[in-house]
């Protein structure tokens, strides 16, 4: 059985074991989205995906490029490959530095 929760977004086809995967385990999301472009994906279950935000400096009345990354889990149900474009959502701490599982692929 696939977990509603709470976003709408698209069922994974398959189902998994994995028991911090938000539809099939105990994971539950709730609070920021992010989305971005997968830019590494050897590690086990865990992706880091940027995206890029103008930061605007007033005192010079323009825009620098910034960056931000962050660490994602990815659920056994759902594949991703690095260059894709995912949606997260935050969830409790994985590990020290994952607190955001992956809920889409975006092709
Ligand atoms: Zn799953």
């Amino acid at each position: 059985m696939t977990l509603n929760i709470g976003l709408k977004v698209k069922e994974p086809k398959r189902k998994c074991t994995d028991r911090n995967c938000p539809f099939h385990g105990n994971l539950s999301v709730r609070g920021k989205l992010f989305d971005g472009k997968v830019t590494g994906s050897k590690a086990k279950q865990t992706i880091t995906l940027q995206k890029e935000a103008p930061i605007y400096f007033s005192k010079f009345k323009r825009y620098a490029r910034g960056k931000s990354t962050i660490h994602a889990h990815v659920p056994n149900c759902i594949d991703v490959e690095s260059g894709d474009f995912v949606l997260t959502a935050e969830c409790r701490p994985i590990s020290k530095s994952v607190s955001y599982v992956v809920v889409e692929v975006r092709s």
